[in-house]
């Protein structure tokens, strides 16, 4: 895939759709390392800072497809133009092998009958490490060209849904945005494609 074809897009009127992608900025809050981002955070909430909004610096987002701003009465931040060579650059996405290893497929009671809707799909325990990269780059791509949907937004940070095809399925799966462009994925299976969720 192009960089362009990331950044520009046509949608089913063929109407051209520009990504414009903006960091998320709060005062006072590294991108890294994680553990001084988290001790600041905490220390600047003391101080009245919500943590919903210090959990958003550093998170790129589509400008159309951010949450709005301001947040709150108050609220300090503000976002900055960020180009999509620096995001494509930086943006990776990590999925724990437990969700696949522990969650999916331990057993249909701890997994709420995922494993065997995963088994319908035609995979077992042996497919983890395939199913992982497959999550892996097809969230990354998807989020790279703005096709993810807001969900919920709390002190921990901005979740979204990013659709997932395997084997003609297709579904959404649960990430968690986080600084410099990483998705995290929290929910593998969150519910088939033109269901609600
Ligand atoms: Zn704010």
């Amino acid at each position: 895939m192009s960089i362009f074809e990331n950044v520009i897009k046509i949608d089913s009127n063929d109407n051209i759709i520009f990504n414009n992608w903006i960091e998320w900025e709060h005062f006072g809050i590294p991108n890294k390392p994680d553990f001084l981002r988290q001790i600041l955070r905490f220390l600047i909430a003391l101080s009245g800072h919500c943590l919903m909004c210090t959990a958003l610096d550093g998170c790129f987002f589509v400008e159309r497809i951010m949450p709005k701003q301001p947040i709150h009465e108050k609220c300090d931040c503000k976002k900055k133009p960020v180009s999509f060579y620096k995001i494509n650059n930086l943006a990776q996405a990590n999925m724990p092998i437990e969700k696949l290893s522990k969650y999916i497929f331990s057993n249909d009671q701890n997994s709420k009958g995922k494993k065997s809707l995963f088994e319908k799909m035609g995979y077992t325990k042996d497919d983890i490490y395939n199913l992982q990269s497959q999550f892996k780059s097809q969230a990354l791509n998807r989020y790279l060209s703005g096709n993810y949907i807001l969900k919920n937004l709390d002190n921990y940070g901005q979740r979204v849904a990013i659709k997932i095809t395997l084997n003609n399925h297709s579904f959404y799966s649960g990430w968690m945005l986080e600084p410099e462009g990483t998705i995290r994925n929290t929910t593998p299976f969150g519910g088939w494609v033109n269901e609600k969720i």
